[in-house]
């Protein structure tokens, strides 16, 4: 980088960005990571265009900049990811929370209000947080999280002292086997690609962790099939089952918590009008 000024580094920043066909909102990307190397928020990057960076700031931008040419998703640069109004922290150890997901906190939240005591929630494949901790804001009271990976665990025990102030309970293992005890509401937001959807990803999300993103099985679905199962045992009298997963699962996974037994199954429709989340209550008759 020859260039120095604030206006000149963000000029060959999107250049670059454009150049390498990273994004579709270079402009946006490089006034971000301009940002991000020098703490100036877009009004004053406007305003000291003509500022010099000093020596380390432009280090810091060419190894930012380095980094995205590399696909790695903003969200990983940057350290963070807004999902439901709040800011998380994330990095390569989760997946970075989607838009898509907070159709899943919604049916959690317009269920947990429908219930006379505060129900107990449990989030499954936590991974960054995002779902159990927004709930636990929401509803001003703690969820418990569980997850795989111990890596994903360190993220949303970050996540949950940075917005609640406080840590939650953790637990590891797979799915809901380290639980003790029975919920009112099981959330899950688990893997569920099929090892093809996987490998058609892509570059940004081929970034993310695998363990999260494929569902095993050749419909995407065992690690589904596996929570369901483990929710028959981990379910209070009328308690909640509420998953989100692909569209093109939906009326198999219906049809699965149907055999099993729930009742009221049906799907909720995402942002982009796809089904997205699937969610049934396992009736007193079947568990008490
Ligand atoms: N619950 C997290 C999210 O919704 C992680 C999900 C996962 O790891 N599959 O982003």
């Amino acid at each position: 980088m020859v260039a120095k000024s604030v206006q000149e580094l963000k000029a060959y920043c999107l250049k670059s960005l454009q150049e390498h066909e990273i994004t579709d909102t270079p402009d946006l990307e490089a006034r971000l990571l301009m940002q991000k190397a020098t703490q100036m928020d877009q009004l004053q990057q406007i305003l000291h265009s003509d500022d010099l960076l000093t020596q380390e700031q432009i280090d810091t931008l060419h190894h930012l900049l380095e980094q995205r040419l590399a696909s790695i998703p903003m969200a990983y640069i940057l350290k963070e990811k807004e999902f439901y109004g709040r800011t998380f922290f994330v990095d390569q150890r989760v997946l970075i929370p989607r838009p898509d997901t907070e159709i899943l906190v919604e049916t959690a939240l317009n269920f947990a209000k429908t219930r006379e005591t505060p129900p107990n929630i449990i989030d499954v494949c936590t991974g960054s947080g995002c779902v159990g901790i927004t709930l636990s804001c929401e509803l001003g009271y703690d969820v418990t999280l569980s997850d795989l990976s111990d890596e994903a665990l360190q993220v949303s025990d970050i996540n949950a002292r940075s917005l609640l102030g406080h840590p939650l309970i953790l637990l590891k293992g797979n799915m809901l086997s380290p639980a003790q005890q029975k919920y009112d509401i099981i959330v899950s937001n688990p893997p569920y690609l099929t090892k093809a959807w996987c490998d058609e990803v892509s570059l940004d999300v081929q970034k993310e962790p695998r363990l999260a993103l494929e569902g095993f099985g050749e419909d995407g679905l065992d690690c589904i099939r596996t929570l369901i199962q483990q929710s028959l045992s981990h379910l209070q009298c009328d308690g909640a089952l509420i998953m989100e997963c692909d569209y093109r699962q939906v009326e198999e996974i219906k049809r699965l918590m149907i055999e099993k037994g729930f009742a009221k199954v049906e799907a909720v429709f995402d942002l982009a009008g796809l089904e997205r989340v699937v969610w049934g209550i396992l009736p007193c008759t079947n568990n008490c």
